[in-house]
Parts: C-alpha cells; structure tokens; sequence
C-alpha cells in the first residue's frame, strides 16, 4: 500500500533552555491541505516549537518530517526549499529598505549583491506587485517599510513569505497587535490561499480568529499536545479549559 504522507509530523520533538523543557516529547501531525490551529497558555512552548520545525534553532532529541521527508535539524534555508514559508511573532521586515525591496530580498540571501541583482529582474518584480495587490498593499509598494503601519507591515512579511512559492505556510500570531478590520483581511487571505490549495499552521491567540478560520486545532500545554480535533470539540474538552484555566 502506497503511504499516505501528512503535511507536518513531529515525533518525541524535546528542546530545554537550561532547566526549562519548553518543547516535550511532543508528537504532532498537521492535515495537508488545511488550515491548523497551534493554540495553548503562554509558555505552552508554540513559538519554541515553531522555530525548532523551521530550523531557527535546533531541537535536542526528536524528529520532524515534512510530507515524508526528514527534515531534522535542517537549517532554516533548507526548510523553506523543502516548502514550508513563516512570519513571525513580531513581525520581521527592512525598516529601511522600500516594502519592494523587502520582497527582493524576501526571496534571496538578504545581503546587498543580491538586492541590486534581483533588481534587474522584472520578473521577480512582477511577482511581488503581484503579492502586494493580494495581501492589499499595492499602493505602498516605494514607501519605506518604517512607515507602514504594524499591520501593514504584516501583510509585507505575508507577501514576502508568499514570494517564497511555499506549500506550507506558519504563521505566528498573524492577528496580535493588528487592528480588527486588518484582522478580517488576513482571515479572508487565509481562507482564499487555503482555497488554492496552501496548507497553513498558525499559532493564534485570537480565538474568535482560531475558531472561525481553523479546521484542526492542536492544544499544547507544557510543551506537548494534549488535545486536538475540529474546533467546536475542542472548545468543550475539559483538558483543554483545564489548561487555560488551570482549574
Ligand atoms: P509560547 O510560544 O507558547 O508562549 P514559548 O515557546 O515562547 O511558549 O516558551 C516556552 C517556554 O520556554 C517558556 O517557559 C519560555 O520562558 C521558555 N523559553 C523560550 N525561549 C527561551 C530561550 N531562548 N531561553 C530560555 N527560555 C526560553
């Protein structure tokens, strides 16, 4: 029989910071072709979890594939060939470099040779008008990054993630800080990327935002899962209101 590979798998995933065990033994599947929810307390590990899958540091025991291919300790350029795109929780562009420049580099080693030789291509340019009218911010496309709004700036880090042509797509807290109305437009970009066939794990506080947009939500708690399913379950599990309210 032909094995059907899932989109993101960890097994025994295990990361310590000195006497604190942020990410344990946690074994977690993401759905292909879904949008995933990774919620949980502060601390519960998420963000440590992502940075030890997208190779930002690496983990001290464990295994993470991605559709069927190990990719364990890989560094993060490599992760983001294998498929998988990220933000990140606060939010990472160029201040000072124009919001087109930041999907230049977006693409490339960020260094300047490769900025003024991506320059010259109109292709990648094209692409990132591109990016730009889909996450909304075509307009801005010679402001200087700085100048962007915080939520304006997130569409720029989505954008240039999407430059990035990933299969996957992770995203840490894409709602914190970001006013309501910019809220609704990452959901609404979410739920179409999802349509054209992007699979996404995002990390989310917002559970308005988690429980309208996600189609599977894991539950972490001290490092590991501790419940998972579809998210009107989810929401009545007692581990999981166990862990929020620690009753
Ligand atoms: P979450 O994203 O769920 O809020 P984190 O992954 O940020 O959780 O943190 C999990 C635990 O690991 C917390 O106790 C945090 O203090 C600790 N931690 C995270 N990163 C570091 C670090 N670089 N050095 C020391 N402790 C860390």
């Amino acid at each position: 029989p032909v094995a059907v590979a899932s989109s993101l798998e960890t097994v025994e995933l295990t990361k310590s910071f000195g006497g604190v065990t942020a990410v344990d033994h946690a074994s977690v599947r993401f759905v292909d072709g879904k949008v995933n929810g990774l919620i949980g307390p502060n601390g519960s590990g998420k963000t440590t979890f992502f940075n030890c899958v997208t190779g930002m540091i690496k983990p001290d025991a464990g295994s993470v594939a991605y559709r069927g291919n190990d990719i364990t300790r890989h560094a993060s350029d490599r992760v983001a060939r294998a498929g998988i795109g990220r933000s990140f929780q606060l939010c990472r562009v160029f201040p000072r470099m124009t919001v087109m420049e930041n999907l230049l580099v977006a693409v490339r080693h960020p260094s300047l040779r490769t900025l003024l030789r991506s320059a010259d291509d109109e292709h990648e340019r094209e692409r990132a008008r591109h990016w730009l009218r889909r996450v909304g911010i075509d307009h801005l496309e010679q402001a200087e990054a700085r100048n962007l709004s915080y939520g304006q700036q997130k569409l720029l880090e989505l954008a240039g993630v999407l430059m990035g042509d990933p299969d996957t797509i992770m995203l840490d807290e894409p709602a914190g800080g970001v006013n309501p109305a910019l809220i609704g437009r990452i959901a609404t970009l979410v739920r179409e990327l999802n349509d054209e066939g992007k699979t996404f794990i995002i990390v989310e506080h917002n559970m308005e935002m988690v429980m309208s947009l996600c189609d599977h939500v894991v539950v972490f708690d001290r490092g590991r899962p501790i419940a998972e399913g579809a998210p009107s379950d989810i929401q009545k599990d007692p581990r999981v209101l166990e862990a929020y309210l620690g009753v």
